[in-house]
């Protein structure tokens, strides 16, 4: 394989080069410029803090975790539970670690370190612990180097002195919850390298004396903040037009945000079946929602909301709204989906650009290309489905394609991400990467062009946004992507300061099938037919047919990759009923899911969780960061660690209908109280790890939005194969009817 499962790889280890030069990120993602731990999405233990204990100590820890407590919190739901017994010639740490994701930039901007404290017995100056922190040193910002093993002895890692916490803890109670704050500047560099405080990435409790007792301490709202503002009290409004409405098995909870700036969070309180409110979550500045996980149907509850400041004082009380779970069917479930994925865009997008962000949460200021493109099919969907209107759509589509012209365009490709306001191209992936990136820019034209042929109605707005997409069609040089008149294929990336540097040339079987579909049907640049072949499955491995799991693959090596590649082409192209000289693809893609159940069902490496309601292994951004996972036992990059993706599965939904339903069903029912949020599903799990994705991505919602409706409808099947140049570009290539089955 010349490309496929390497690219996304060798792109995402160039990650901790260089992001100098990114705007700043704003909105939510300036909530995570303060805030190192607020809550565990996991009830029992939190992914993001390990202890690390040297007997006789001990600390009290679940598979090496801190223990989360759900009775006890600061902010609900729960708070981390700190209980050790330090002893003589022993040792421990404990290390919350900020948790990151794709392009989260550390940079917190604040001078103290505060978080909240709760001892249900009073602890003397004597026994507290001590503090360290810890900076991520030369690796900046996320990258595989920092996230699998939480690994405590790297020495890229910068520790500070640990400091004593007497002095900071004399007003600590016991029973009640004690803001601590420690100037950072009281922190001093254990080695030459002086602590970079925006860039901290962990608070590390030690031991200190040891007196061997047993202690707790419950730790909530780490946070590094300005000292000007701790104290500083914004009078806040009450929250308005607060909304609940039950679904199955949750209550979504929804109110008009505020505009003021010194919002820290919304607090949610909740009455359950007319007993007292209590409260029960927290959702950050930027979005508008919450879900409440209730469990089961027919479960009553009342909602109010609240706004907090900065220094944590609570506004007041909305008035309280109502909402019950019902049973619903599997249609309703599946439009409930839908439109939870639609919202990513819909709401989740970026103000100026109307694009999609690569990731929620992130950097608000980049969009990313690809899942603009597919966030549009979602688009489409959601006018239809009634979610928007298609006024609403279509003046979305017109920001859309009025951005796309004006950003940064390289002989009329775009690059992977921009800066959602200005369109300038951002080489997130290294600087070598500043340029046009084909792929991303084919799955944008995959959503432009069904757009295009959805919105066919006379109007004002429907004509010119046909027209603006007709023209940035034709101003796509797929041609220029050949490289040289004796290439026979066409190259992922060209960058007008270094050329061809990233040199990969684009050939199958993986997801850039559309890519070839949209160079060879381009009206003004094409590339010729036969680079379908000499390109795309040109590769010697590409048709070797052979069999995984028991099930007969036609094309591609092994169990056929990540369950994406039977998606990305796939949302516009349909491939029922058609045939080129290797074979079906929707064949193809009904047998690359179906190794993945039966992967999952016969689960090898015997990981919880997997079965035939659990399974979609895909790419995804795992427990260590991204991985293109597989359900591959012989693959020697062990690419599955038990994480399962909710898009995995439920976008194979045309291919194995009642295996994704059933899957859809467990995701929501089973696992819904950390899986569900305010877009859908959360982006993966794993139980192996007790592990749960806090993002959401672009790439990934959409897909579902759009696979559902295709196996409901076919609508966007049926939209993107209406256009004329991509049923002539089939023909070119030979694509065949099928024969009619017997
Ligand atoms: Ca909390």
């Amino acid at each position: 394989m010349e490309l496929g499962l390497c690219n996304p790889v060798v792109a995402l280890m160039c990650v901790a080069a260089a992001i100098a030069g990114l705007p700043r990120a704003r909105a939510q993602s300036s909530y995570y410029d303060r805030v190192l731990f607020d809550n565990s999405l996991t009830p029992d233990r939190y992914f993001y803090a390990q202890a690390d204990v040297q007997g006789p100590s001990t600390v009290e820890t679940i598979a090496g975790r801190l223990p989360v407590d759900g009775e006890h919190f600061h902010t609900p739901p729960n708070a981390l539970r700190l209980h050790w017994v330090s002893n003589d010639g022993g040792g421990w740490q404990a290390h919350i670690r900020v948790n990151e994701w794709r392009n989260r930039l550390l940079h917190f901007t604040g001078d103290t370190l505060t978080f909240w404290c709760y001892e249900s017995e009073p602890l003397s100056e004597q026994n507290l612990p001590r503090v360290v922190l810890r900076d991520a040193g030369r690796t900046s910002s996320y990258g595989v180097d920092l996230a699998p093993n939480l690994t405590l002895n790297d020495e890229d890692h910068n520790f500070t002195k640990p400091l004593e916490l007497a002095p900071y803890f004399s007003g600590l109670r016991p029973g009640r919850w004690t803001r601590i704050a420690i100037p950072i500047r009281a922190f001093h560099s254990s080695t030459v390298h002086v602590l970079d405080p925006q860039k901290i990435i962990a608070v590390v409790f030690s031991q200190d004396k040891a007196d061997g007792a047993a202690h707790t301490l419950l730790i909530d709202d780490i946070s590094i903040e300005d000292s000007r503002q701790l104290v500083v009290h914004t009078v806040l409004p009450a929250v308005r037009d607060v909304t609940a409405t039950g679904y199955e098995r949750h209550v979504e909870v929804a109110w008009q945000p505020l505009t003021n700036t010194g919002v820290r969070h919304y607090l949610i309180y909740r009455s359950l079946d007319g007993g007292p409110f209590e409260p029960v979550g927290i959702q950050v500045p930027g979005i508008r929602r919450w879900e409440d996980f209730l469990g089961a149907t027919d479960k009553h509850a009342a909602y109010k909301v609240a706004a907090v400041d900065r220094s944590f004082h609570q506004g007041p009380m909305s008035a309280p709204v109502s909402a019950s779970t019902h049973p619903m069917t599997d249609d309703e479930l599946l439009t409930m989906v839908q439109q939870a994925s639609f919202l990513y865009y819909w709401e989740g997008g970026s103000q100026v650009s109307g694009m999609a962000r690569e990731n929620i949460p992130g950097n608000d200021s980049i969009v990313a290309t690809g899942a603009s493109g597919f966030g549009v099919m979602a688009l489409v969907v959601g006018v239809d489905r009634g979610f928007i209107t298609r006024e609403q759509g279509a003046e979305r589509m017109l920001k859309i394609a009025r951005f796309l012209e004006r950003a940064d365009r390289f002989h009329g490709a775009w690059a992977h991400f921009m800066d959602g306001s200005t369109g300038k191209a951002l080489p997130l992936f290294g600087a070598y990467d500043d340029g046009a990136d084909l792929v991303e820019t084919s799955f944008m034209m995959e959503g432009l062009l069904t757009a295009r042929e959805y919105f066919d109605r006379d109007t004002t707005s429907e004509r010119e946004l046909r027209d603006r997409i007709t023209r940035l069609w034709q101003g796509v040089e797929w041609s220029w992507f050949r490289r040289d008149p004796k290439n026979d294929a066409i190259f992922w990336h060209w960058s007008p300061d270094y050329a061809w540097f990233i040199h990969f040339r684009l050939a199958g079987w993986n997801e850039v099938m559309i890519t070839y579909l949209d160079a060879i049907a381009s009206p003004t640049h094409a590339v010729p037919a036969s680079f379908y072949s000499s390109g795309w499955a040109g590769g010697s491995s590409y048709s070797q047919p052979h069999k995984a799991e028991g099930v007969e693959l036609k094309v591609g090596e092994g169990v056929g990759g990540p369950l994406f590649f039977t998606q990305y082409s796939f949302m516009g192209f349909d491939p029922r009923g058609l045939h080129d000289k290797y074979t079906n693809y929707f064949d193809q893609n009904r047998n690359m899911a179906t190794i993945n159940l039966k992967y999952c069902e016969r689960n090898p490496a015997g990981y919880a969780g997997y079965g035939s309601d659990d399974w979609g292994i895909t790419a995804v951004d795992g427990p260590g960061g991204y991985v293109p996972y597989e359900p591959n036992p012989a693959n020697k990059y062990e690419l599955d660690d038990g994480t399962i993706a909710p898009t995995g599965a439920i976008s194979s939904m045309p291919y194995l209908p009642e295996a994704s339903m059933h899957a859809l069903k467990h995701f929501y029912r089973d696992n819904g109280s950390e899986l569900w949020g305010p877009f859908g599903f959360r982006d993966a799990f794993n139980q192996q790890q007790d592990w749960v994705a806090n993002i959401n991505m672009g790439l990934n919602q959409a897909p579902m939005v759009v696979m559902i409706e295709n196996y409901r409808s076919g609508l966007i099947w049926k939209t993107f194969m209406k256009n004329p140049e991509i049923k002539q570009a089939l023909q070119r290539i030979g694509f065949q009817p099928d024969p009619p089955k017997e």
